[in-house]
C-alpha cells in the first residue's frame, strides 16, 4: 500500500490557467518577471520549511534560477519542446523546479496523455497489452516494452491513497460506509478482494489472503488510518482526534462484522437488506424440498410474509411482524431456524432507519467489485501479490475520478464529483497532479484574488 504522498522532493507543481499557452505566454517570455510574479503565492502555499534549508526563515521569496527544454509527448502529434524554469529560495538559496500542473514529474507524457491512457486500462475492457498498443498507432515514436503499462499503473499506484487524494479533493471522511468481500484468482490461488466504499466512491481497496478475523482487523485498522493521517493533516480532524464511521454496511459475513465491532465499538453495523433476502430464498428452497406438496403460489405467499418483515418502518415493527411470523410458521424446524437468524440480527436489518443517509443495501459496491474482477483477470502475467494492492489502488482513482460516459445521466461529471469534491473544471489527472502537493483548492487562485506581489526581482 502506497505510504504518505512523497513531498521531499523540491519540485512545485503550479496551475496557470486552463490553455497550455496560459502557461507559455508566462515561461517563454523574455523578462522573466511576470513568470517570478506569478508563482510567488503558489510556491509559498506548497513549499514548506521542510523543503528548505534548516537555517531558512523567510519561505516567501523565489527568483530565477534558469529555464531549459523539456520534451513532452501529447495524446495526438510529435512530441513538444517546452520551457520549465527552476527557481531559488532568495533566503536559503534552495532550488526548486517549477512544472506546470499538465506536466508530472518522471513522465514523458502529459496530464491528458496519461489520463487518456489509464483510463484506457482501468475503467475500460482492454489488457495493458492493447493499450500500449492504441498509444503507439498515434505515431511511431511511440515505442514500448511489455512491461510499459503495468509501470505506468503501478506509478499511478504509487502516488498517494485513494483516500488521500479524496481528501486533498475536498471530501471530508465518510460517515457511512459499505464493506465488501469478494474472491479473485492470483496465480490459480484463490485471494480476496475488500473493499471500502461511500456508495459508489472507493475510499480503500486491498488483498487478503483468507477471510478470518485476523485478515480484516488489520485491514479496517489501514483503512481508518489513512483517513485518518490525512484528515488531520487537513485539519477535518483535530490532532488526538479518531476518525470513526458512523454506519457500517456489510453483506454479512460474521467475520467481518465481528473484526468492525472491534475496530470501531462505537459504530452500528447494517446488514445489506439484499443479502438477508437472498438467504431466504435459500431457506425457502430447502423447505420446498422438505414439502413437495407446496405448490407456486403457496410458496409466493411465504416470501412475501418474509418480505414484509424486511420492509419494517422500525425496529418495533420489525419485532411484531417476526413475532407473528412465528406464531404461524414457528412450528416447522426449517422456518424456525431462520425465523431465529432473523431475530438475532434485528438490529442489523433495521439500523438503516436511523440513519437517513445510510445505505440499506450493500448493491452500489458490488457492481464495482464485479469490473474490477475482470480487470484482474486480464493483467494476465503480471499478478503478483505484491504489487495487487498498488493497482487496487490506482483502479480506485481511475473509478472514482474519470468522467461518467457522454449518454450517461450525469455525462462528463465523476463519481468524486457527485460526492462533492470540486475539481474546478480541471481535467481529473491534472487536478490529481496538484494533489500531488497539497489541497486543489488552496492551490487554485480563485479568479480576482490573485495576488501580484510588490516584491521587486
Ligand atoms: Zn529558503
Amino acid at each position: 500500500m502506497p505510504g504518505k504522498p512523497n513531498n521531499k522532493q523540491r519540485t512545485a507543481i503550479v496551475y496557470f490557467g486552463p490553455e497550455r499557452t496560459d502557461y507559455l505566454k508566462l515561461a517563454e517570455a523574455e523578462a522573466r518577471s511576470e513568470f517570478l510574479e506569478y508563482i510567488q503565492t503558489p510556491l509559498q502555499a506548497q513549499l514548506g520549511a521542510e523543503l528548505h534549508k534548516e537555517t531558512c526563515r523567510a519561505l516567501s521569496r523565489y527568483t530565477g534560477h534558469g529555464r531549459r527544454m523539456r520534451r513532452l509527448q501529447g495524446w495526438v502529434g510529435e512530441a513538444q519542446e517546452i520551457p520549465i524554469h527552476r527557481v531559488r529560495c532568495c533566503e536559503c538559496r534552495a532550488v526548486f523546479t517549477v512544472l506546470p500542473s499538465f506536466i508530472m514529474r518522471y513522465r514523458r507524457q502529459d496530464t491528458d496523455c496519461l489520463e487518456k491512457l489509464l483510463r484506457l486500462s482501468l475503467a475500460m475492457h482492454l489488457s495493458q497489452r492493447h493499450t500500449a498498443l492504441v498509444y503507439t498507432w498515434g505515431g511511431a515514436e511511440r515505442a514500448w516494452g511489455p512491461t510499459w503499462m503495468w509501470n505506468l499503473v503501478q506509478w499511478l499506484g504509487n502516488l498517494m491513497p485513494v483516500a488521500w487524494l479524496l481528501m486533498r479533493l475536498g471530501l471530508t471522511p465518510p460517515r457511512h460506509v459499505l464493506s465488501d468481500e469478494k474472491f479473485a484468482v492470483l496465480d490459480g490461488e484463490r485471494i480476496y478482494l475488500f473493499l471500502v466504499s461511500q456508495g459508489e466512491l472507493i475510499w480503500h481497496a486491498e488483498w487478503l489472503d483468507n477471510l478470518d478475523e485476523t485478515a480484516f482487523e488489520p485491514a479496517i485498522e489501514r483503512f481508518l488510518t489513512q483517513i485518518e493521517q490525512a484528515a488531520q493533516q487537513q485539519q477535518l480532524l483535530a490532532s488526538e482526534q479518531s476518525y470513526q464511521p458512523e454506519t457500517m454496511n456489510t453483506d454479512g459475513w460474521k467475520a467481518a462484522q465481528n473484526a468492525w465491532k472491534q475496530k470501531v465499538p462505537q459504530g452500528n453495523l447494517l446488514e445489506c437488506l439484499l443479502h438477508g433476502r437472498k438467504r431466504v430464498d435459500v431457506t425457502l428452497d430447502t423447505y420446498a424440498q422438505a414439502h413437495p406438496e407446496l405448490n407456486e403460489s403457496e410458496r409466493d405467499h411465504l416470501k412475501e410474509k418474509f418480505d414484509h418483515v424486511f420492509a419494517a418502518p422500525s425496529l418495533a415493527a420489525y419485532s411484531q411482524r417476526l413475532r407473528r411470523l412465528r406464531e404461524a410458521l414457528g412450528d416447522d424446524p426449517i422456518l424456525a431456524q431462520r425465523l431465529d437468524i432473523l431475530q438475532d440480527k434485528r438490529f442489523l436489518f433495521t439500523n438503516y432507519l436511523k440513519f437517513p443517509e445510510a445505505s440499506a443495501f450493500s448493491s452500489p459496491i458490488d457492481r464495482s467489485m464485479r469490473f474490477l474482477d475482470e480487470k484482474l483477470q486480464t493483467f494476465g502475467q503480471f499478478r503478483v501479490s505484491k504489487t495487487i494492492n498498488t493497482t487496487l489502488n490506482a483502479w480506485a482513482i481511475v473509478n472514482n475520478l474519470r468522467p461518467f460516459l457522454p449518454d450517461a445521466k450525469k455525462a462528463g461529471q465523476s463519481l468524486a464529483a457527485t460526492f462533492g469534491a470540486k475539481l474546478k473544471g480541471i481535467p481529473w489527472m491534472e487536478a490529481l497532479n496538484i494533489c500531488t502537493v497539497g489541497v486543489l483548492d488552496t492551490l487554485i487562485p480563485s479568479p480576482g484574488t490573485l495576488k501580484i506581489s510588490d516584491t521587486n526581482f
